[in-house]
């Protein structure tokens, strides 16, 4: 028999990644997603999709209700400088929809999650690689509310035997290679996206926060890591969840640190042209570095990611283009 996986967030840009290798290999997928950021278009053919909201409970608990054997949940506000500002948000949709889906869990008996966790609740690094017995610190408040919800887990652990696979992700970048995800943010506001609008004409130009940092160039370095290895991880912590029945917190890196100028010199290659940039201050908060250790990953789910050069990611994005 089929798993049946609930991925709740599903139409997102990891999340259609996670759907569409879920479905290769082998399991039934039901999407569910308000599509506030995500797009239909996006979920592969194959998974069955309910449009909801994770702050309507009802919903949820008739979603769950129907022989879910595992839960994926990606469905997240995730721009940090906006919930820096708009906390009440963030506490809403990342906290309280969390608990939502805890609740409507258990009301279930569904007994297996892989959560959709981040770096960010590292803070500050105090030495790199970052593994996951870094002291946790979170320095935004998005990142607070991915520990918060880590926190739940583990009290629902003990408490109600959920078993959960978190999944901390560094820099997540890339498409599918079969360019059958094409689904762009609006407005975004990370390195290679907003890079990506200057290529293809969308943006005119753009800056380089810093050039004074403690690296090669003097530009920040950090763990780009391709949305199909993740996307991989989640399958893989899924067949985990179901024979081990114990619970992990994973970081998701490549371990290979790229500064901002090496994505910029790689993106020019890629492209085959120049791209208009200037060096600006710094941005606040930003580490010089942040790489992962992500040998327990390894260890755990026998995870290793297939894309390592940063060209060849890079080519990922603009061959959708
Ligand atoms: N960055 C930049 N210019 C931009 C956006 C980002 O120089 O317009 C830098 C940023 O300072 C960081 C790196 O690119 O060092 C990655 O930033 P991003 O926001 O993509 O991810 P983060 O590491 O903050 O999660």
């Amino acid at each position: 028999m089929k798993k049946k996986i609930l991925v709740i967030g599903g139409a997102g840009y990891i999340g259609s990644h996670v759907v569409k290798k879920l479905l290769e290999d082998g399991f039934e997928v039901l999407v569910y997603d308000n599509l506030s950021s995500g797009y239909e278009d996006n979920i592969s053919k194959g998974a069955f999709f309910i449009k909801g909201d994770i702050l309507d409970e009802e919903q949820l608990n008739e979603v769950m209700s129907q022989n879910i054997d595992g839960v994926v949940h990606l469905a997240a506000k995730k721009a940090v400088g906006e919930s820096m500002e708009k906390p009440e948000i963030y506490a809403k949709n990342n906290l309280t929809g969390s608990l939502n889906i805890l609740n409507a869990m258990i009301n279930n008996n569904v007994k297996y999650i892989v959560f959709s966790s981040s770096a960010a609740v590292y803070g500050m690094p105090q030495y790199t690689p970052i593994d996951e017995k870094h002291p946790i610190m979170p320095i935004n408040y998005y990142g607070y509310t991915k520990r918060a919800i880590e926190e739940n887990l583990e009290w629902f652990d003990k408490l109600n035997k959920i078993r959960f696979v978190s999944l901390r992700y560094f820099n997540a970048v890339g498409y599918a290679e079969d360019k059958s995800i094409r689904g762009k943010e609006k407005n975004p506001q990370n390195l290679l996206p907003i890079i990506m609008e200057v290529a293809t004409g969308k943006r005119k130009d753009f800056s380089i926060f810093g050039n004074d940092y403690n690296t090669c160039d003097g530009t920040c370095i950090r763990d780009y890591i391709h949305v199909t290895d993740l996307a991989k991880a989640h399958s893989l912590a899924l067949d985990k969840l179901f024979c081990a029945d114990k619970s992990y917190t994973l970081n998701l890196g490549t371990g290979l640190g790229t500064s901002v100028k090496e994505i910029v010199d790689a993106t020019e290659k890629v492209i085959g042209k120049k791209l208009n940039y200037s060096y600006a201050s710094r941005r606040l908060g930003d580490p010089d570095m942040l790489t992962a250790n992500a040998t327990l990953a390894s260890e755990v789910l026998g995870w290793a990611p297939e894309y390592t050069d940063i060209s060849r990611i890079i080519s990922t994005i603009w061959n959708i283009e």
